[in-house]
C-alpha cells in the first residue's frame, strides 16, 4: 500500500481533523474525498458545504438472515450509504462483493453525488453493497438474499427517496427481483409507481432500451468529444480493459464498432493479449460462457506485470477501485487513461500518469451514461412511456457531450486538471442549489 502525499490528502486531513475523523492515506474513502476537497479549494466553496460534503447524510448497516440450499443459515451484511439529495432523490447501485467495506460504498456514494451534478440529473448519490460473492451462490440463494435484503431497506428506499440500480455482481436480475419484493410491500395505489423503485431492470418489466449498454456507449461520447482535442481519432487507436463484466465488455465492442483495437485484458481469472487485436465480440460471448478472460484460445496468456506494461493509445479500468496504483502507472504506456470504472486509480497514481505526460479522464465523466440512461428508465416509468434505442441513446448522447463540453471549459477556465474540472463543475451546481435552498433549519 502506498502512502498519500498529494494536496488532495492534506486537503482532507485538514476538514476530518475538524470532524474529529481520523483516516489514513491509503484509506479510499479519505483519497476520494480530498481530490473533491481540492476542487472545492479551487472554488473557495463556503466552509460549511465544504464540511457537508465530507461526510455522508445517512449510513445504514444491516444484517440479514438467509437459508442457504443445504438448509444452513448466513448472516449477510449489506450497507446503503446516502451521501448527498440536495439536488433530488438518492441514487446509485448496488454492489454484491465478498470484500466490500464500508468506506468503500461511501467512496461510491460520494462520487455518485459529484455524477449526477455533472450529468445535470435531478438526483442525489447513493451507494449499496451486500458482503457476498454472488459466484459462490445459486440462483434461488440468490433471489433469498436479494429479497431479504430489499425487505430490510423498507422504506429507507421509494422512488421518490432512493433509487438503487445495478452494479458490480448485480444485474437486470437482481434488480427485477428487487423491484417485485418492493411492490408486494407496496400499497395497492401505488403498485404501478413502485416499478420505479429500481433501475436496470429488464426490458419486459418496465427497463428501459438502452440501459445494459449504457454505461460503455456513454463513455465512447465522451470520448468521441475530448480525444479530438488531444489529437486522437477514435479510429485506429489501441486499448486494454481491466475487466471485462458488462462496462468493460460493453466498451469493448462500442469502441470496436468505432475501429478501434483491443489488444489486452485483464480480470478476476487472469490475463490475456494479442497484437494481432482480440475479437471483442466473441470474447464476450467466451466469458459468458466460461466466467473470464482466462484460457480464451484466440490471444495468449500473460502476467499482471506484463499487461500492465502493455503498450497502448487508451488504457481502460472498468472493474474495482485502486487497480491503478503507483507501481502499476509506472508501468503503464499510453496516451490517454479512461476511468471507466469508479475510483480506479489512485492520487499518488494519478499524479505520476499527470506528469509523464499522460490524459486521465475522471470516472465521474466517462461512466455517467450508467446513471443517465437510468434516469430515462425511471423517467419513461413515471410517464407510462417507452422510447426506442435511437431515442435513448440521441438523449445521451447530449447528456454526455454537454458534460464533457462543461468538464473541458471547467478546466480550462480554472486551469486545471480534467478530474479536478469534474468535481469542480459539480459542486458548482451543488452550491448553486444550497444557496437557492439554504441548509435546514
Ligand atoms: P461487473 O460485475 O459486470 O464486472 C466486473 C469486472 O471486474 C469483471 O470482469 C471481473 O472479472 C473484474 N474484476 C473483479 N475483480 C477483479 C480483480 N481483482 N482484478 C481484475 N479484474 C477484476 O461490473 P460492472 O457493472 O462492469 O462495473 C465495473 C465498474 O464500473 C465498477 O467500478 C462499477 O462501479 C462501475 N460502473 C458500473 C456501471 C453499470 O452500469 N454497471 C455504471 C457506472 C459505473
Amino acid at each position: 500500500m502506498e502512502s498519500c502525499d498529494t494536496s488532495a490528502c492534506q486537503s482532507a486531513r485538514e476538514i476530518f481533523h475538524e470532524l474529529e475523523e481520523y483516516y489514513d492515506n491509503d484509506n479510499l474513502y479519505f483519497q476520494t474525498i480530498g481530490s473533491v476537497l481540492q476542487a472545492a479549494e479551487l472554488l473557495d466553496l463556503p466552509h460549511q458545504l465544504k464540511l457537508i460534503i465530507s461526510q455522508p447524510k445517512n449510513e445504514l448497516m444491516f444484517h440479514c438472515p438467509t437459508q442457504m440450499d443445504d438448509g444452513t443459515w448466513r448472516l449477510i451484511k449489506g450497507y446503503r450509504v446516502q451521501h448527498n439529495n440536495v439536488l433530488g432523490p438518492y441514487k446509485g447501485g448496488i454492489r454484491y462483493h465478498e470484500e466490500v467495506k464500508l468506506d468503500e460504498v461511501k467512496t461510491l456514494a460520494l462520487l455518485m453525488t459529484m455524477k449526477c451534478a455533472l450529468a445535470r440529473l435531478p438526483y442525489g448519490g447513493a451507494k449499496g453493497a451486500v458482503k457476498i460473492n454472488p459466484r459462490s451462490l445459486s440462483p434461488k440463494e440468490l433471489e433469498r438474499v436479494t429479497r431479504r435484503l430489499t425487505a430490510a431497506l423498507g422504506n429507507n428506499i421509494g422512488p421518490d427517496y432512493d433509487i438503487p440500480a445495478p452494479d458490480v455482481g448485480t444485474n437486470a436480475q437482481t434488480m427485477a427481483w428487487m423491484a417485485d419484493t418492493y411492490i408486494n410491500f407496496a400499497e395497492s395505489s401505488s403498485k404501478v409507481s413502485a416499478r420505479g423503485i429500481v433501475t436496470g431492470k429488464p426490458l419486459e418489466f418496465g427497463g428501459s432500451a438502452g440501459r445494459e449498454k449504457a454505461t460503455g456507449q456513454g463513455l465512447v461520447y465522451v470520448l468521441e468529444t475530448l480525444l479530438p482535442g488531444i489529437g486522437i481519432d477514435l479510429v485506429g487507436q489501441s486499448f486494454s480493459l481491466i475487466g471485462y463484466g458488462n462496462v468493460g465488455s460493453w466498451t469493448a465492442r462500442l469502441l470496436q464498432a468505432r475501429g478501434s483495437e483491443l489488444r489486452a485484458v485483464l480480470d478476476h481469472t487472469g490475463a490475456i493479449a494479442h497484437d494481432g487485436g482480440i475479437d471483442a465480440e466473441q470474447l464476450a460471448a467466451y466469458v459468458r460462457e466460461t466466467g473470464g478472460v482466462a484460457g480464451y484460445p484466440e490471444a495468449r496468456e500473460i502476467s499482471q506485470g506484463a499487461f500492465y506494461s502493455t503498450p497502448v493509445d487508451l488504457f481502460i479500468p472498468a472493474a474495482l477501485e485502486q487497480m491503478v496504483d503507483l507501481e502499476h502507472a509506472k508501468k503503464i504506456q499510453c496516451r490517454v487513461l479512461v476511468e471507466a470504472a469508479n475510483a480506479p486509480t489512485t492520487p499518488n497514481a494519478e499524479q505520476h500518469l499527470l506528469q509523464k505526460g499522460i490524459e486521465v479522464l475522471p470516472a465521474i465523466l466517462c461512466n455517467a451514461g450508467g446513471v443517465t440512461v437510468s434516469y430515462f428508465e425511471w423517467k419513461q416509468n413515471r410517464q407510462s412511456e417507452t422510447w426506442d434505442e435511437t431515442l435513448v441513446d440521441k438523449r445521451l448522447k447530449k447528456v454526455m457531450r454537454r458534460a464533457a463540453e462543461l468538464v473541458l471549459e471547467t478546466s480550462r477556465e480554472l486551469n486545471c486538471n480534467m478530474r479536478m474540472a469534474s468535481y469542480a463543475a459539480a459542486l458548482k451546481r451543488i452550491e448553486k442549489v444550497y444557496a437557492m435552498r439554504g441548509v435546514f433549519p
